[in-house]
């Protein structure tokens, strides 16, 4: 399957690492839009997040606890922060790998 994430997953294209676990992955955007700008995303291959199933339960909420330590990691626990999945065309996602964007170190706005 030619999915990047899996890749970065698997180590075949470099990452900037935050927070590895056996199950989840967080790694710095490679195009930030705030100073900190985090991708949190399981190992396995999920597309998006209509594509999560019962069984991946336990997983996705495994993945919000990363989320939480990813936070406290870069520091932005401490002022909040954005976490933002996007879905298909009208949600612009472009990596076809279910990630969550944690977005902050700046005030963030509210505009669509
Ligand atoms: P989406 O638009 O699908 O929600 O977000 C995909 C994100 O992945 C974008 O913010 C983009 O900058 C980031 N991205 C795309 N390719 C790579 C890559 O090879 N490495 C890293 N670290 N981020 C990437
Ligand atoms: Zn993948």
């Amino acid at each position: 399957m030619d999915c990047i994430f899996c890749k970065i997953v698997q180590g075949e294209l470099p990452s900037k690492k935050v927070y590895e676990d056996d199950h989840i992955l967080a790694f710095h955007d490679i195009n930030p839009i705030a100073p900190v700008h985090v991708l949190v995303i399981p190992k396995k291959h999920i597309s998006s997040l209509m594509e999560i199933q019962p069984e991946d339960k336990e997983l996705i909420g495994h993945l919000h606890l990363g989320l939480q330590k990813v936070a406290e990691l870069t520091g932005v626990n401490q002022d909040g922060f954005r976490v933002v999945t996007n879905i298909g065309k009208h949600g612009q996602q472009t990596v076809f790998h279910i990630h969550y964007h944690v977005i902050g170190g700046r005030q963030l706005q509210w505009t669509m």
